[in-house]
């Protein structure tokens, strides 16, 4: 008993990478034999579940990450590019309506949402080649 605490220890603690078969998102949890999803708040059963152990919960987040990433069809890139393109999308969206944005807000607000302002203006560049965009002097207009 007491060599299998030292043993556990030793070891440190574990986790797990699930696909919640109740609303097949992917999350990570503590290696438990009962865990609950945290999306959707399902009861699992360790036992039936396909599960990846590692030792450590950034492994378990970024395999969640590159799943999640797979299953959205997206390549999974380490930087989290999938989330990037994601919280870009947002804020095109939200700055969209106005038809015709100021660069520096949507560089601020890019800022404010952890992007890069280096990334963000590659991807400006990328949407004007697409045509999603037309840049007019220091302002971008949506078309
Ligand atoms: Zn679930």
């Amino acid at each position: 008993m007491i060599e299998n605490l030292e043993l556990r220890k030793k070891m440190g603690r574990k986790y797990m990478v699930v696909e919640c078969p109740s609303c097949n998102q992917y999350f990570a949890a503590t290696l438990s034999v009962k865990p609950s999803c945290p999306r959707c708040g399902k009861k699992l059963k360790a036992q039936d579940l396909q599960k990846d152990v590692v030792g450590s919960w950034k492994d378990a987040a970024k395999i969640v990450q590159k799943r999640q990433a797979e299953k959205a069809g997206g390549t999974y890139n380490p930087e989290g590019m999938c989330t990037k393109t994601e919280r870009f999308e947002e804020i095109v969206q939200s700055l969209g309506k106005e038809r015709r944005v100021p660069l520096p807000a949507i560089l601020e607000k890019a800022e404010k949402l952890g992007l890069s302002g280096e990334w963000v203006l590659k991807r400006l560049e990328y949407l004007e080649r697409e045509g999603m965009l037309i840049r007019r002097g220091g302002d971008v207009e949506f078309t």
